[in-house]
Order: structure tokens, then C-alpha cells, then sequence
């Protein structure tokens, strides 16, 4: 069986690191959506589109051809022929990417290779609306949170090893704001599915969420096989 688990939740709840680390003990394929959406966010930018304008983009995006490719670095993400899975990964792009995500026909342009790769099946994908509109019927849905001080503290964290130069308060702010264009807009909020599992891991390593995570996988499959 070719098991399909969900992961949905906020900004810097650590739901990419949970979902490499379930892809590499369970043998599945991570997908990052995130990165689908960061990626239409840089294609905006370059197209002279204003964050403010962000539905904008819409115009341009038969002239976007986006795929993803796996290496040994993991998931790439090939924007016309180009790789930007590095130049995607900024505050700046963050911000980009959470305002094109509230344009109803980005999201209908990312839909059908986010559903191709769950239709393969053998994956842990993580986004925001996995277990409410891509995967609705995945086999376990997780919803991942953690306090905003929390979630900014490992974001600022991130950005710091990468030489990024923002300050803890204004990846605070970044968060609040995302959070609330992801939750609040009218296409695909960032809510989580009736049928999903929390995990609340303010207080948890990353090896911690993981073993707790497993424990919900491994009981859930039990259940419905
Ligand atoms: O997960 P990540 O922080 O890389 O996502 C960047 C932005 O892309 C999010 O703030 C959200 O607005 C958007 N997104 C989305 N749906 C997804 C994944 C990401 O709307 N499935």
C-alpha cells in the first residue's frame, strides 16, 4: 500500500523538518508545497508585480512552467529551466509567497502537479490546505503548531545561519502577518482538516515531534487497515 500522510500548520511550526524526517523513516517522498507557492512569488517579482498587487501575477503565468525534481539534496524546484530552489528561500519571499497564495488562479495553476504527486502516492506532503484540498483523503492528516514566539525563534534561527540579517522581531511580525493572510483568505484558508491530528510541539525537539508523529501514523494505519 502506497500510504499518503498530510501536513498542514502555520509558518515555522517545524512541519518541513517533521515531514523530511517521516519521509526518511518511513521511505516516502516529501513534497514541499510551500516551495510551489515561494516559487510563483519570485516569478511575480521578476515580473515587475508589487506585493500589494499580488493578483497581478495572474496574467503572466502562462508564461510559467514550474516542476520538481529530486536529487540527492532533495526537492528542487525548476522554474523555466531554472533552479531557484535557494533564491526562494528569504523573508522577501516568504512574504511574496503568502500573497500570491490568496490569488484564486495561482491556486488553480499549482493544483494539478501537487495532485499528480499525491495521486502517485508514497508521500508526506506538507502545505496548508494538503488535508483540506489536495489530499482529502489522505491516509493520516497531522496539523502541526507551536507558539508564535516559538515559531519565530527557529525561523530567526534559520535566517541567522544563513546569513540573513532580520531581526527576531520582524520575523515575529512576518509570522503574524502570514498567519493571518494564510488563515483569513477566501481560497484554501490555512485551516486545518475536521479529521486532522494536532501536535502542538512549542515544547518539543524535532526528534521528540517525530516519535510522537509516528505513534499517531503507526496507530492510524492499524486502525484502517
Ligand atoms: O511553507 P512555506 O512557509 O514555504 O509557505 C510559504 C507560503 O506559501 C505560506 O505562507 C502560504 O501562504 C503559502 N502556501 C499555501 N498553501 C500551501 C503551501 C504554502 O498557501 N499548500
Amino acid at each position: 500500500m502506497k500510504i499518503r500522510i498530510a501536513i498542514d500548520g502555520p509558518s515555522g511550526s517545524g512541519k518541513s523538518t517533521l515531514a523530511k524526517n517521516i519521509a526518511k523513516t518511513l521511505g516516502l517522498v516529501y513534497v514541499d508545497t510551500g516551495a510551489l507557492y515561494r516559487t510563483v512569488g519570485l516569478f511575480a517579482k521578476r515580473n515587475g508585480v508589487l506585493l500589494e498587487e499580488a493578483s497581478k501575477v495572474t496574467r503572466f503565468l502562462p508564461e510559467a512552467e514550474i516542476s520538481i525534481r529530486y536529487t540527492e539534496e532533495g526537492q528542487r524546484v525548476i522554474l523555466n529551466g531554472e533552479d531557484v530552489s535557494n533564491l526562494i528561500r528569504t523573508p522577501e519571499m516568504s512574504m511574496y509567497a503568502s500573497a500570491v497564495s490568496a490569488v484564486s488562479s495561482v491556486r488553480t495553476f499549482l493544483l494539478e502537479i501537487q495532485k499528480r504527486m499525491a495521486a502517485e502516492g508514497g508521500v508526506v506532503m506538507d502545505g496548508r490546505d494538503i488535508g483540506t484540498v489536495i489530499m482529502p483523503d489522505a491516509d493520516v492528516k497531522l496539523f502541526v503548531e507551536a507558539s508564535p514566539k516559538a515559531r519565530a525563534r527557529r525561523r530567526f534561527e534559520e535566517l541567522q545561519a544563513k546569513g540573513d540579517t532580520s531581526t527576531e522581531k520582524e520575523v515575529l511580525e512576518d509570522i503574524i502577518k502570514r498567519d493571518a493572510n494564510d488563515k483569513n483568505r477566501a481560497v484554501a484558508p490555512a485551516i486545518p482538516a475536521d479529521d486532522a491530528i494536532f501536535i502542538d510541539n512549542s515544547e518539543m525537539t524535532p526528534e521528540e515531534t517525530l516519535a510522537h508523529s509516528l505513534m499517531i501514523i503507526k496507530e492510524k494505519l492499524r486502525r484502517t487497515l
